[in-house]
This record gives structure tokens, C-alpha cells and sequence, in this order.
């Protein structure tokens, strides 16, 4: 068996992370195939009041998360495992779209993730301008909007990622016609009963023709794709002209 994905995520929230114990990924600890460390940054302060924000330079409305906790952390747990190199992730709205591409690569490439969850108006910058030195380090944002805080990117980021390590998925085919594999959405599914509330499965689902169902199913993607993602189908019908 090849090494566990190892997930550390530094937080001022430990306990919004405690989903990560829990289905598949809990799973995936228990047998070995993950290992997930949850911080607490305020670990890494020295004050009594476990100080992590301060007034923003310049002025302004909010705080800003002080690079001094942020660097004593960020060097304890990145120099934790001698003759291996994190892949930084911070989960930020101005940041690099979060994608199944981006996903794949973590998942394949990097074998160590460390996420650092910024709180308030965010981290102060000189945190990346020093740990984009020393690691690879990404800035990855879930979508356009603003959230209070990194920990709910960090639970989605991690389950897209941890969902591609081979051996999480209980069945592995179902990644292969997924959205977001291939370029296009996935087509529509239906289980028993085959009549519900006047509705039924459509006949072809029944048929039992192998070739006549993935006929159908690869429409459904075109076609679906086609009416609520223009921007993917461009690219799609893009690629598959070269
Ligand atoms: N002032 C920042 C700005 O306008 O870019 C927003 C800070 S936000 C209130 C606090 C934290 O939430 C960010 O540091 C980041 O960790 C997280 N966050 C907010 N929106 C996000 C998004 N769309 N994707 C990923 N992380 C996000």
C-alpha cells in the first residue's frame, strides 16, 4: 500500500473541522489510507489572551490575523517530517478557482497538504511572501463569494481531494462519468421504484441494452451540460474538436 495523504489544517476553530472524522474520510483514516491533523493556531501564541488579530496598518474596517503566530506555526508543523515538502493551501476568495483538475492534481502530486484557515480580513501578507519561498503554495478560492473563514473551504477542498485517493471510494467506476471528469455534467439517475408518483424511470434505463443505455446517458450529459454550463460545453466541444 502506497503512503496515507497527510492533511494538516492550522485553525482558530479546531472543532469545525470535526466532520473530517466522520463517513468516507473517517473511514479512510481508520484504514490507513489518510491522515488528518487538526491545529489549533492560538497553540502558538504567548500572551494570555491568546492573541491572533491585531488593527489593520493603514486603517480600515476589521482585524488581520498576525504573521508572528502564523510563521511559529507554519514552521513547527511544515519542518515536522524531515526529507518531506507540504503543499501549502490557503483558502482565500481571491484565490485561484478550487476545480476537479486542481483536486486531481493534489490528490495524485502532493502527498502532504498543509491548509492554513484565515479568520477576520484575512492573513497578513507577509506570511506568503515568506512561505511561497519555501513551499509550493497555492491561494485556492471555493467560488465567488465570501465566507467568515477558511474551515468550510478546507472541509470541501479535503473531501473533493480525499474522495481521488485510490481505495476512499467504496466504487472507484463511479469517478469515471462524474461531472467535472471528461468536461461535461453527469447524466440523470434513478433507482426503484421504476413508477413513482405518476413519474416514471425512463424505458431505456429498463431495457437492459448495455449499448443503447450509454447512448443515451452520454446525450443526457451533452445535453444537460449544454443547457445549464455553456462555459463548460465551449470547452468541451473545444477539446474534442482537436
Ligand atoms: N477580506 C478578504 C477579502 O475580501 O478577500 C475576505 C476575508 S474572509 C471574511 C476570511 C477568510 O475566509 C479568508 O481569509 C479565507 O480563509 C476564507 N474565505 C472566504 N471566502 C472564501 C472563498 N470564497 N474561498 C476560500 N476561502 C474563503
Amino acid at each position: 500500500m502506497s503512503a496515507p495523504l497527510r492533511i494538516d489544517v492550522i485553525t482558530i476553530f479546531p472543532d469545525y473541522l470535526a466532520p473530517l472524522g466522520l463517513s468516507l474520510l473517517g473511514k479512510a483514516q481508520r484504514e490507513g489510507l489518510l491522515e488528518v491533523q487538526v491545529h489549533d493556531l492560538r497553540d502558538w501564541t504567548h500572551d494570555r489572551h491568546r492573541t491572533v488579530d491585531d488593527s489593520p496598518y493603514g486603517g480600515g474596517a476589521g482585524m488581520v490575523m498576525r504573521p508572528d503566530p502564523w510563521g511559529e506555526a507554519l514552521d513547527a508543523i511544515c519542518g515536522s517530517r524531515p526529507g518531506q515538502t507540504p503543499h501549502l493551501i490557503v483558502p482565500g476568495p481571491g484565490g485561484d478557482p478550487f476545480t476537479q483538475e486542481v483536486a486531481t492534481e493534489l490528490a495524485t502530486d502532493a502527498g502532504w497538504l498543509v491548509f492554513a484557515c484565515g479568520r477576520y480580513e484575512g492573513i497578513d501578507e507577509r506570511v506568503y511572501d515568506e512561505y511561497r519561498e519555501r513551499y509550493p503554495l497555492s491561494v485556492l478560492s471555493l467560488g465567488d463569494y465570501v465566507l467568515n473563514g477558511g474551515e468550510v473551504a478546507v472541509l470541501a477542498m479535503t473531501e473533493a481531494i480525499a474522495r481521488l485517493v485510490p481505495g476512499v471510494l467504496g466504487n472507484e467506476a463511479s469517478l469515471e462519468e462524474e461531472s467535472h471528469t471528461g468536461g461535461l455534467l453527469e447524466y440523470p439517475v434513478y433507482t426503484k421504484p421504476p413508477r413513482w408518483r405518476d413519474r416514471e424511470v425512463p424505458p431505456v434505463l429498463l431495457s437492459g441494452h448495455h449499448g443503447q443505455i450509454a447512448s443515451w446517458r452520454h446525450a443526457q450529459r451533452i445535453e444537460r451540460t449544454a443547457a445549464r454550463r455553456p462555459d463548460l460545453m465551449q470547452a468541451y466541444e473545444g477539446t474534442s474538436k482537436d
